[in-house]
């Protein structure tokens, strides 16, 4: 239920001053409507005004990830002991698997994870558009659960049978464009909590192609324009970074995801540009995309954020990728060291680097820097508040809040998200979803919905979704993926 008026009492606030740099201030916060009203001590608050007791909890900016497919959630567990080429059999091509109905709750079920672990706004590379009703069952979601999302509508290479596999690579038949347009006529989902983006991986398409297809998207509005880019064999041998600078498309519109394997080219390609980037740690070190660059010696922090990638292979939390991200870049820089017998002086990164790298850089990566990514008056009320006392927080909370939050935290000491200015966890359990939000785009489920019976029709799903997967010839398929996404199958190899 939407509250006129919030007021945070007492808490431990972490506010972005100069250079990005946090300070810890205990204060209060009032929140009216959707806006953060004020920060300052001795609030007094109104009749009614709702008043959250924030003794012993830390007040922050939620977590901005910029890099998921949320619509991926009745295939979790699945991928945990996969690279790559097997993912994009198992894992992206099920969405082949999927009816409207079927995205709509993997979707939903996505979309609750990032709030119950602090994410409140996700940059959603949405490629599961099978059908026009595909896009707007997940829209229909995004929309019922309250959190805010750049929705990136995503022309998607589509299966039309596993065996004989056959990919249909027609990104962009005439619906795919026309469904865009009436979508975008929907003028809230252009300036409100849900917004459109763009997603395209279809680099392979003649230059005039491209150029049109990014102009276009331009001219209806849409201000974020994502795409992958992995700079290996696996997935692309040449630099889509270079390319897009050739094509004249490189500009601050674009959000690539991964970027790793970048090179020197790339990296002051996408500072001239102001592009931006989202590293994903889980996914790039476990499936060979190589290593995260966000804290990589290439210089591109300033441009860079988080994401989760896929919440079908860990967990949705942006402060376990964070912790990741600072650990294994810390590990790759004192290797350095210790490989010649020396010893660093320094420790490489710090917990201040990551936590912005994943609120205030997320907000940089979409252009929202003015309205998201920190606590700050007149931005949105986007607002975690956690649990300073629990076994894992205790004492840490106390002497660094930010260290707390990045390297002692777990989703469960998380006790309050807000997104704009809506309670949607509570007390450390997430809070009904009403679907009714959504009618206007896909009508086909109804009601208010607590967790508890999410997650039941979540399990029948997956239980109906495993019998499909089962019946797939998945060797083939990741054979059928090798041959159809023009792989070099003679750099697999089981050594080197
Ligand atoms: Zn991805």
């Amino acid at each position: 239920m939407a509250s006129n008026s919030i007021l945070l009492q007492g808490g431990t606030l972490l506010v972005h001053g100069n250079n990005d740099h946090i300070q810890s201030v205990k204060t209060d916060l009032l929140i009216e409507g959707s806006i953060i009203a004020k920060i300052e001590a001795g609030i007094k608050a109104s009749s009614e005004t709702q008043v959250i007791d924030c003794t012993d909890k830390i007040v922050s900016p939620g977590f901005i990830d910029t890099h998921h497919h949320v619509w991926q959630t009745l295939q979790k567990g699945r991928h945990a002991n996969e690279l790559l080429l097997s993912y994009m059999a198992s894992g992206n091509l099920t969405n082949s698997l999927h009816t409207p109905s079927d995205i709509f709750w993997g979707e939903l079920g996505g979309v609750l994870e990032c709030l119950d672990v602090g994410t409140t706004t996700v940059v959603d590379h949405a490629h599961l558009n099978y059908s026009p009703e595909h896009s707007k069952a997940a829209i229909a979601a995004t929309l019922s659960s309250g959190i805010r999302s750049v929705f990136c509508y995503c022309p998607t290479p589509r299966l039309d049978s596993w065996d004989p596999f056959t990919i249909n690579m027609d990104l962009l038949p005439p619906w795919v464009m026309s469904t865009l347009e009436e979508l975008v006529a929907h003028k809230s989902l252009l300036q409100s909590r849900v917004q459109l983006g763009f997603a395209f991986d279809g680099s392979f398409l003649p230059k005039e192609v491209l150029v049109n297809l990014f102009d276009k998207v331009k001219s209806l509005g849409i201000k974020v324009i994502t795409t992958h880019y992995v700079h290996t064999a696996s997935f692309s041998p040449i630099s889509i970074v270079e390319l897009y600078h050739n094509y004249g498309i490189l500009d601050h519109h674009i959000l690539f995801s991964h970027c790793s394997g970048a090179t020197e080219t790339d990296a002051k390609l996408i500072h001239k540009s102001n592009s931006h980037l989202s590293s994903t740690p889980s996914t790039e070190l476990q499936m060979a995309l190589g290593i995260p660059v966000a804290f990589s010696d290439l210089g591109l922090e300033s441009q860079s954020s988080v994401g989760v990638d896929c919440h079908s292979n860990q967990s949705a939390s942006i402060p376990s990728e964070l912790r990741l991200l600072l650990q294994s870049s810390r590990a790759l820089y004192n290797e350095k060291f210790i490989s010649q017998d020396k010893i660093p002086k320094k420790v490489n990164k710090t917990v201040e680097e990551a936590f912005n790298l994943g609120t205030i850089q997320g907000a940089r990566a979409i252009g929202r820097e003015s309205e998201l990514g920190s606590l700050s008056v007149g931005k949105k009320a986007d607002i975690l508040i956690w649990d300073a006392t629990t076994p894992g927080m205790v004492c840490a909370a106390e002497e660094d809040p930010v260290a707390a939050i990045v390297l002692h935290s777990s989703p469960g000491d998380l006790e309050t998200t807000i997104v704009d200015g809506v309670v949607r966890k509570e007390g450390g359990k997430l809070k009904s979803v009403d679907f009714e939000v959504g009618k206007e785009l896909w009508d086909s489920e109804k009601g208010v919905w607590g967790w508890k019976d999410v997650s039941k029709e979540l399990v029948r799903r997956r239980v109906d979704m495993a019998k499909k997967f089962e019946a797939i010839d998945i060797e083939k398929a990741r054979k059928g993926v090798i041959q159809g996404f023009y792989i070099d199958e003679s750099k697999i190899v089981d050594s080197v």
